[in-house]
């Protein structure tokens, strides 16, 4: 891990909105902690790259107050709170050097490089993964006022540029970086654009889609004058993709660690990145669930099944069951599965994921293949509380796929006499690699088929049924066959044996 943190100086103008305005020659540049392994849901394939961290770089809030005073305000008033549209441009364009100006394709970005222009080429994403990433980013902010789109607007609007190329090839950045976007001091930047490189989260281990929509979420939102943090689970921070990072409703010291402590935009000694933003960008008013900003108790989630440690059969169906409440009313409620990294809503949004309500309880069904699976669920509520479960590991068995039974018939001997009335006894030995559910013997006669089943005798695996030949039968050959059915429903059948009746 690399850390080039420079020194912040600060200067702002005669703005009061003007807080943090460092001068582009200072702005901090550090490196995010390698991913830890643990965070990966999948071992990355041999030849991979080890991770080397991902960072991002904010650049000063480009209209913030005189760059040309070095007269420090201590006034640190937030802008008024106003709604913002974003746009998630996909389509890639070339942007010019200058204060921010979405609509004019104009970045600070490029001014901080001194580069005159650049030219980002178009997402790699397309169809449905698109898509995917744009509802993941809609939910980063269905809590606030944030209208974000992906078509162009109309009239001002803030731009994320996701584009399939890397820092260093369009704006000569270290391949470490995976976004960049001015830093609102303490204020909305108006008609702000951001980055992001899509190759940096394409990389096994750093998320995909999911690593991309972190990205985007976060870099929107220090246009929107969040600080990085160091709290793991918010967005702001620099901890491993995890679908369920959010704005979190939290204090926490910025900066990206310990070891390198930020300035928060807005002059407190903490940031609360979800408070930050309703004071920036207002509450969404109907976003589906509650919005309740007085509310300050969590939330109560459980996973109420399958228990942590369970087994249950692999290749099928898994079951789980959350009971999750609020006392003024929940705005969100998920599923993490960790082995897919989604956050799955109740929505059957996802293929192969199925979801219920039934009053307080959610309950998934999805289907696993073999192995530990672990999973979590969180619930939040209208005033931003999140509260999540333990995470809990089970363990999905039967890994080869279900054999069919084996079958060996010990009575009646082949070709038994028997007189009309006698007793006759059937006994066949049944196996099976999960579970022997059905065992019957089949009487074929002149006249039809007539079926007995079998009971397991007190030898394990040995299974007997005992009838008599009718006293009025006529003479001549009988067939028997031993019929066994496994659980899971597939059948063996036994060569016949014969029987004479005399
Ligand atoms: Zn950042």
């Amino acid at each position: 891990m690399r850390s080039r943190s420079l020194s912040a100086v600060l200067i702002s103008g005669l703005v009061v909105a003007a807080c943090t305005a460092p001068t582009p020659s200072s702005f901090e540049w550090i490196d995010e902690p390698a991913l830890e392994a643990s965070a990966r849901d999948e071992p990355p394939p041999d030849d991979e790259l080890e991770p080397s961290g991902v960072t991002d770089v904010t650049v000063p809030d480009p209209s913030a107050g005189g760059s040309s005073s070095s007269e420090r305000s201590m006034a640190r008033e937030a802008a008024p709170t106003a709604p913002v549209v974003a746009f998630l441009n996909g389509g890639g364009g070339t942007y010019t050097a200058g204060v921010d100006d979405a609509a004019r394709r104009v970045s600070s970005v490029l001014s901080f490089y001194g580069r005159r222009s650049a030219t980002a080429p178009p997402t790699g994403y397309a169809g449905a993964t698109w898509q995917e990433l744009l509802d993941c980013v809609r939910e980063k902010f269905a809590r606030y006022d944030v209208t974000i789109t992906d078509r162009r607007p109309v009239g001002a609007y803030s731009e994320i540029v996701v584009t399939n190329a890397w820092g260093s090839s369009i704006l000569g950045l270290s391949n470490a970086i995976g976004g960049i976007a001015p830093l609102g001091a303490c204020r909305v930047v108006p008609q702000a654009v951001g980055f992001v490189f899509q190759p940096v989260y394409d990389r096994p281990g750093y998320g995909g889609v999911a690593g991309a929509c972190e990205a985007v979420a976060h870099e929107l939102a220090h246009t929107l004058s969040l600080s990085h943090e160091q709290l793991a689970a918010d967005l702001m921070s620099y901890s491993p993709a995890n679908p369920a990072k959010r704005f979190q409703d939290a204090n926490a010291a910025c900066g990206v660690s310990a070891q390198a402590p930020e300035a928060c935009t807005c002059g407190a000694a903490t940031q609360n990145s979800h408070r930050q933003l309703l004071s920036m960008v207002g509450a969404r008013a109907a976003n589906g669930g509650a919005t309740n900003p007085a509310d300050t108790t969590p939330p109560v989630v459980r996973v109420v099944s399958p228990a942590n440690g369970a087994s249950a059969p692999g290749n099928a169906n898994v079951t789980v069951a959350v009971d999750a409440t609020d006392e003024t009313g929940l705005a969100d409620v998920r599923l993490v599965w960790q082995q897919t990294q989604r956050a799955l809503a109740c929505d059957d949004s996802v293929q192969g994921v199925t979801c219920v309500v039934s009053g307080d309880r959610r309950t998934w069904t999805i289907f696993a293949g073999t192995g530990a699976r672990s999973f979590y669920a969180y619930a939040v509520d209208g005033g931003g509380n999140t509260t999540s479960t333990p995470l809990v590991t089970i363990s999905l068995t039967g890994a080869a796929p279900d054999a069919p039974p084996t079958v060996a018939v010990q009575l009646p001997a082949d070709r038994a006499v028997l007189a009309r009335g006698a007793a006759i006894d059937f006994q066949a030995a049944a196996a099976d690699d999960r579970a022997v559910a059905d065992v019957r013997a089949i009487w074929t006669f002149a006249g039809g088929t007539l079926e007995y089943p079998m009971a397991q005798t007190t030898t394990p695996g040995v299974y007997r049924a005992t009838t008599s030949v009718s006293a009025t039968a006529t003479a001549g050959w009988r067939s028997v066959e031993i019929a066994v059915v496994d659980d899971g429903g597939n059948r063996a059948l036994s060569p016949k044996r014969w029987v004479y009746v005399q």
